[in-house]
């Protein structure tokens, strides 16, 4: 048993070494896991035992020399999270994900700083790639951090949530950023800092010019997501996921941890991949998105909306839809808030019984989170068959019977796709006015996200079935059970 023992700590290293291997392994199986909703679950359980084995053996790597202050963050951090996890409602998951990236990064940003603590880097031998590793994961790390906390309030409306805007804001971001790429510059290179200085020990400016790029860095994370509007945040999110892996990623650098590099390039690579399907699905480029301020005039573009809507209660609603081949649910951010997933699967179960045709229409920006549908959906155990994406969907629209719009709104906005000085033309939407009939769930004539008129709402082949969704969908499900 005792050789054994000796034999397991002699070859440590290259156990560690292996076990970092596996679990990269199981992160990138995970990951491809993670890309179908029907295999979602698996994925992350596999993810999660990937950082499992890879948290035990960083624990009892050799590095490790005090475990006091890591049992003490492993308590604090699981009691706020199994704590969090009971009380945060699905419709906060935003901003729960929000406050996460701003976490990965703050994170990254301590390891960067410990690792600068530690290098006696007055003295030069941290190799350059090790310093500018050190920088890069400041830098990345305290902008992921403070602009995801202003990602967080502008979601649940604490912060400001128009884009807010003044004149010579780019000149001084430029200037934050100048000062910033000065400041690394005489951090990482103490030779050039002695003589442009003239200091004979470099290191009392390299902690001053260091504490530059942590204080700068933070500014700037403020001041690049304060002019974005609430209606970008989508993107922005998925834009911070990012930069909270490339952060780890240069953590993992400054500290030559491979299994931090690895698992850091993962994040960044695919948060890179959803900000572009995002950007895709609002049709905007990601420069458009970070620079012009969209939503600073929405209440000044796009035509106002006149007219008369037509409402239907719920018993002529069942009429039609009793009569109907062909359904197609469109949800929206209102099924969130009203928790209408599982009557909604319900009645959908009942519209196939009666010999309909169902399907679920599924737009990437729906909701307030990337794949915010689907998740509740999957969570009322609708088959992930049954649902289909809008260049699928829209093109047979035409032959639909009825559309429901359960609480969506900017996502069926016709005049994104009709009126040329509306502030959302151009995002693709879900063609429901070509439908037949339209059903729209609402509880007024409130605006959605974007803050914009609907004109679908006014349209003739609409009515507007207002109260809460979940009520309305409950009203529907009786009517169908008791006759
Ligand atoms: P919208 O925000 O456009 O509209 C939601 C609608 O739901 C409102 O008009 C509201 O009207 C209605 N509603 C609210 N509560 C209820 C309820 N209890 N019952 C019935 N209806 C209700 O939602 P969409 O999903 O159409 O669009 C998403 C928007 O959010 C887009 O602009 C997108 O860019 C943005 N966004 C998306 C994110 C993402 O990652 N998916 C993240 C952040 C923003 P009323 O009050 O009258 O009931």
């Amino acid at each position: 048993m005792e050789s054994i023992i000796n034999e397991i700590a002699k070859n440590r290293d290259i156990i560690i070494s292996v076990a970092y291997i596996i679990s990269a392994i199981l992160f990138v199986v995970g990951l491809k896991f993670l890309s179908s909703p029907a295999t979602a679950r698996k994925g992350n359980f596999i993810s999660a035992l990937g950082m499992f084995i890879a948290v035990v053996v960083t624990l009892w790597s050799k590095n490790v020399i005090d475990f006091k202050w890591i049992v003490i963050g492993v308590i604090i951090g699981g009691v706020i999270g199994a704590f969090a996890s009971r009380v945060v409602a699905m419709t906060q998951m935003p901003e729960m994900v929000a406050l996460f990236n701003g976490f990965g990064g703050i994170a990254s940003l301590l390891v960067g700083w410990s690792a600068f603590a530690l290098s006696p880097h007055s003295l030069t031998p941290v190799t350059s790639l090790t310093s500018i590793a050190i920088i890069l994961s400041v830098l990345i790390g305290g902008i992921t951090f403070t602009g995801s906390i202003i990602a967080w309030g502008k979601l649940n409306g604490k912060i400001y949530p128009k884009p807010f805007l003044f004149p010579g804001q780019k000149i001084i971001n430029l200037l934050l950023l100048v000062v910033i790429l000065v400041s690394a510059v005489l951090v990482c290179a103490p030779g050039l800092t002695r003589s442009l200085l003239v200091v004979t020990d470099a290191s009392v400016m390299q902690n001053i010019f260091f504490y530059v790029v942590v204080g700068v860095s933070f500014l700037l994370g403020i001041m690049a997501v304060m002019p974005i509007g609430g209606a970008d945040m989508p993107v922005v999110i998925s834009l911070l996921n990012s930069y909270s892996g490339l952060a780890a990623c240069a953590a993992g650098f400054a500290i030559n941890n491979i299994l931090l590099i690895v698992a850091g390039a993962l994040v960044g690579a695919s948060g890179i991949i959803l900000t572009n399907i995002m950007c895709k699905a609002m049709n905007r480029s990601i420069t458009n998105v970070l620079f012009s301020g969209f939503g600073a005039a929405t209440t000044a573009g796009g035509k106002a909306e006149e007219g008369e809507v037509s409402p239907i209660k719920a018993e002529d609603a069942y009429l039609v839809l009793e009569a109907a081949n062909s359904v197609v649910f469109v949800p929206g951010y209102g099924m969130a808030v009203a928790q209408a997933q599982h009557v909604v699967r319900e009645l959908g179960e009942l519209l196939e019984e009666n010999g309909c045709d169902v399907k679920y229409a599924i737009h990437p920006v729906a909701g307030r989170m990337p794949g915010h549908m689907n998740v509740l959906l999957a969570e009322a155990n609708v088959s992930y068959d049954l649902l289909v994406e809008p260049e699928d969907i829209n093109p047979t629209m035409e032959t639909v019977d009825v559309c429901m719009v359960i609480g969506a709104n900017d996502v069926v906005n016709p005049a994104a796709r009709d009126d040329e000085s509306s502030p959302i033309y151009g995002m693709p939407i879900i063609e429901v006015d070509k439908a037949k009939t339209v059903f729209v769930l609402k509880r007024g004539m409130a605006a959605g996200f974007a803050g914009i008129d609907n004109p679908l709402f006014f349209k003739p082949n609409t009515r507007m079935l207002f109260g809460d969704a979940k009520a309305s969908i409950s009203a529907l499900v009786s009517e169908f059970k008791e006759t």
